[in-house]
């Protein structure tokens, strides 16, 4: 069923990768692993923040229109009732008469199973929703599920935003949190899991202003996908068919990324009309409306939701990130990951073990951990070393030489283009953090030059 996007780095490589340096593990490894679910290591940890701590400065710190919530992983059972997720949130499923395994049946045309080639049976639907229960005793009554989506803890507490904020329409609510379907069709590495982070935003606008933003939305968040360094012909836009709305949708469009797999949605905008507030409203029988000073009427806002996923932006970092050079023989990789994003932002090296070395070298890397994800690393060649930076995509290394020790100046390395400055310690921190902003390397620091010593590659 895998298939691979011509141009396009194999999905083994990033898994490869994702094993070897720490960024992503089989879920309970030690048992055999448990099917499509990861544990994010030491670095994937780092980065899976960063995106996250990116969007939420995107569209929470950086705006005065949304505001964020974290509302709880299980919510009453009506809500799924309202929601419409009981009765409708289902897919299509065709087992193989064979082997038995079940399969998306919108994921290909025939009906011999791709496994075994075995007949497969005619459609079924099948809930993706994780059944628990609360509390002792096990009967229909105490049913409670895990959110398959966070949205909806967004449109329940509604009221209490408005309530408690002074915000006006139109305004949006935005969260990060897990998410869990018992999905079909997993696999893809981490594309698609069954426990899994959504980054959702519910904004909520006066009806026929719904396009307008619906536009809108679509046009920001690709832009934040480009701004943190997804080429931008990696994206592309596709909207739904009539037939594939999901049943609350008035109108949605996915941002798709080139995965190594093909075209595949990378977020979903989607114009979700009145539905979900009217459908609360009436489950729960509370007003759900909003009060227009304007033309002091009552309306139900049409709500336009970017829904993205954590784990999904992930791994499209990765893949846009990754290349592979040719150098004296030997394959090197290197992420290109955008400063934001790189789990650790700069590396301490000093050049050699020595004593008076390793001490000046320690002052700086305490000095620097203050500020951001520093990592220290004196074991092997400094080539070696600058290597092991480019493969998790740390942007700058710091590197303390003997001649450190006499002019107090140390070389700062560009991941990217390999080249190098030197710069006065008592600088070196004002010089990163410009550098990390985007500032050219070649911008110099006083008391800075260009370094054409011995790079050390
Ligand atoms: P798909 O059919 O491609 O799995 P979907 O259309 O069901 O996704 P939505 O319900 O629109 O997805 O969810 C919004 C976003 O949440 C998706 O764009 C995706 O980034 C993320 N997402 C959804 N399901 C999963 C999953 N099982 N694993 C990882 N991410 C997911």
């Amino acid at each position: 069923m895998t298939e691979q996007a011509p141009g396009k780095v194999d999905m083994e490589k990033i898994v490869s990768l994702c094993r070897r340096r720490g960024f992503i593990f089989p879920s309970s490894e030690i048992y055999g692993g448990l099917s499509s679910c990861w544990d994010y290591g030491p670095l994937g940890v780092e980065l899976k923040q960063n995106i996250k701590q990116d969007r939420w400065r995107a569209v929470v710190q950086e705006r005065d229109d949304i505001v964020g919530l974290d509302s709880s992983i299980l919510m009453h059972p009506q809500t799924w009732v309202a929601s419409g997720h009981l009765e409708g949130f289902t897919d299509p499923l065709v087992e193989c008469k064979n082997c038995h395994l079940r399969w998306r049946s919108d994921d290909f045309k025939g009906n011999i199973c791709p496994s075994c080639g075995g007949e497969l049976t005619e459609p079924r639907l099948f809930n993706l929703m994780f059944k628990t229960s609360m509390g002792p005793i096990e009967d229909m009554a105490s049913v409670v599920y895990l959110r398959p989506e966070t949205a909806q803890g967004i449109f329940v507490n509604f009221q209490n935003v408005v309530n408690t904020t002074r915000m006006r329409l139109p305004f949006g609510i935005a969260q990060i949190g897990k998410a869990f379907r018992n999905e079909i069709t997993t696999g893809n590495f981490i594309f698609r899991t069954r426990e899994f982070e959504q980054m959702e935003i519910e904004f909520f606008v006066k009806p026929g202003t719904d396009e307008k933003w619906f536009n809108y939305w679509v046009e920001e968040r690709t832009n934040w996908y480009v701004k943190l360094g997804i080429k931008r012909e990696n994206l592309r836009l596709r909207q739904h068919s009539k037939e594939e709305l999901a049943h609350y949708a008035r109108l949605c469009s996915d941002i798709d990324y080139l995965f190594p797999m093909g075209w595949s949605e990378l977020e979903g905008i989607a114009n979700r009309g009145d539905f979900d507030l009217v459908q609360h409203a009436s489950f729960s029988g509370k007003s759900l409306d909003y009060f227009d000073e304007e033309t002091k009427e009552h309306i139900v806002p049409y709500i336009i939701e970017p829904s993205a996923g954590a784990d999904r932006s992930f791994l499209a970092f990765l893949c846009d990130a990754y290349e592979e050079q040719l150098a004296e023989g030997e394959i090197r990789v290197i992420l290109h990951l955008h400063p934001a994003l790189a789990p650790i932002k700069i590396a301490v090296l000093p050049l050699s073990r020595r004593e008076k070395l390793v001490a000046a070298a320690k002052q700086i890397y305490a000095d620097l951990r203050q500020c951001w994800m520093v990592s220290y690393d004196d074991a092997q060649s400094i080539g070696r070393r600058y290597r092991r930076q480019d493969e998790i995509g740390t942007p700058f290394c710091v590197t303390v030489d003997f001649q450190s020790l006499e002019d107090e100046q140390v070389t700062i390395r560009e991941r990217d283009s390999m080249n190098q400055i030197r710069v006065p310690t008592s600088e070196l921190k004002n010089t990163l953090q410009s550098k990390l902003e985007g500032e050219s390397l070649f911008i110099l620091p006083p008391g800075g030059q260009i370094w054409k010593g011995d790079k050390g590659e």
